[in-house]
């Protein structure tokens, strides 16, 4: 078998440097601290042995990386995916760090992965390579060390599955040890629905900086957790929501999409495993048509919610959306920011669209680590209160520095993680 986590290159980590490079000149940082910025503290690697249900052993590869934990442990989704590799992941902890840093909260930056299609696995298998993932990574894993979380086609009870082998390897009780578990086993009022919601906030706040109205339309890739949320918020407080796309393909529909009858049917499916069901087929009077023509639809709002590099130098010319709200990691290429920025875009990058995830993440770990619980209505509170703090320092760092939303969100982060680092101890004492 060939283990293809350390040598693909997606270009997906050089897309993320490429981000940050552009903030370096408007803050005063030195080379040191560009370095650690850079490099990704640890990666861990591992084959994952998992026996089927035919007998035999398949191996899977399996990675985990710590980007950087200056702000705190580190924190970041397990991804189940066949393409995941090591460029990949190593670009989202990067994502991870800096995410942290702009909300504000006490994490450092990681992100795990398996390279396995979920969807040709049984339930029992699915179990076994979620296991043998903590089994392989527990010693780079714990509730002050590095805190992993649901991402693409994992959820609430793989990670049930986790923290209960973590369990038993560390014979203790360890909540905190994973987010976005099942609220009977120590998980958050309001995780299942929070990255949308914290994306749903930002938007609306947007729209209001922007003066859009609610005949606005709006199309969304993707319809997973993230996406589908988001189409369910925005369908509830009364926005069109004109397309949504699955792995299967995207339906469109000129007056709106009954998203509360879509999501029905998408959920009607085995608990723990991701949705084999195509929306398409559950979209009356909707026409059919690709992933990437719903990206060059005519629309007003844009909102990517499935995987990286979607939007690239080959369609950003034809994205007629003037709000792009990235609820997905990395769906914009450095080349098509660049032709976005030309074309008066507003882009809301990633590390700020989609944090919400992230932030109620770190409600439910501090909840474990008190051993007190929220409500749904205080976490919606508290959750709104970050996202509205962290959009208005992005949003001021943009007009001051003239920049675009995704460098004033980076600006924002490193300058946390800047000031961090120096006081640990940094060039000025060497120097003296
Ligand atoms: P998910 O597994 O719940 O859903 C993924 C969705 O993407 C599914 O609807 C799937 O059909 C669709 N999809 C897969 N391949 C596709 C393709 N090639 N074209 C179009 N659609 C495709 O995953 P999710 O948690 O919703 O994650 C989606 C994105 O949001 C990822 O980039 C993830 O990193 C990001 N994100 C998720 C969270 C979270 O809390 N779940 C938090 C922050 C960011």
């Amino acid at each position: 078998m060939v283990f293809v986590m350390d040598h693909c290159k997606t270009g997906v980590y050089d897309n993320a440097l490429a981000q940050i490079r552009k903030a370096y000149k408007f803050i005063e940082i030195d080379e040191n601290t560009v370095k650690l910025l850079e490099s990704p503290k640890e990666i861990f690697m591992a084959s994952l042995a998992v026996r089927m249900d035919n007998g035999k052993i398949n191996v899977f590869p399996a990675i985990r990386v710590h980007h950087n934990d200056i702000l705190g442990p580190t924190k970041g989704g397990i991804r189940f995916h066949p393409d995941v590799h090591a460029d990949e992941v190593k670009a989202l902890s990067f994502w991870m760090t800096f995410k942290c840093a702009i909300a504000n909260i006490p994490f450092g930056g990681a992100k795990g992965g398996v390279a396995v299609n979920p969807k040709s696995l049984s339930l029992r298998e699915l179990e076994h390579v979620s296991r043998a993932y903590m089994e392989a990574m527990a010693d780079f894993i714990g509730p002050d060390k590095d805190i992993p979380a649901p991402d693409v086609y994992t959820n609430e009870t793989i990670m049930g599955w986790m923290m209960d082998e973590y369990n038993q390897i560390t014979r203790k009780q360890n909540p905190a040890v994973i987010t976005g578990k099942p609220i009977n086993l120590g998980g958050s009022q309001g995780r299942r629905v929070a990255t949308a919601l914290g994306g749903y906030y930002v938007f609306r706040e947007l729209v209001k900086e922007l003066g859009l109205d609610k005949n606005i339309t709006i199309a969304i890739q993707g319809f997973g957790n993230a996406g589908k949320n988001m189409a369910k918020f925005l369908h509830e407080e009364g926005y069109k929501v004109v397309a949504v796309s699955d792995s299967h393909g995207a339906a469109y529909k000129k007056d709106g999409l009954d998203i509360t009858s879509i999501a029905k049917a998408k959920d009607a499916r085995v608990k723990g495993m991701p949705s084999k069901i195509s929306l398409c087929d559950h979209c009356e009077g909707a026409t059919e048509m690709t992933n990437d023509t719903l990206l060059e639809l005519d629309v007003d709002v844009l909102i990517p919610a499935a995987l990286e590099n979607q939007i690239t130098k080959e369609n950003a010319n034809n994205i007629k959306a003037k709000m792009i709200i990235e609820l997905a990691n990395g769906p914009t290429t450095k080349e098509a920011d660049e032709i976005l920025k030309k074309k008066g875009v507003t882009v809301v990058p990633d590390i700020l669209a989609n944090s919400g995830g992230v932030i109620v993440s770190y409600f439910e770990w501090v909840q474990n680590k008190y051993g007190m619980y929220w409500t749904e209505d205080d976490v919606f509170k508290k959750l709104e209160e970050k996202m509205m703090t962290s959009f208005s320092q992005v949003f001021h760092s943009m007009k001051k520095h003239k920049v675009s939303m995704r460098t004033a969100a980076y600006l924002v982060g490193l300058k946390r993680i800047k000031e961090a680092i120096e006081a640990k101890g940094g060039h000025e004492w060497l120097s003296k």
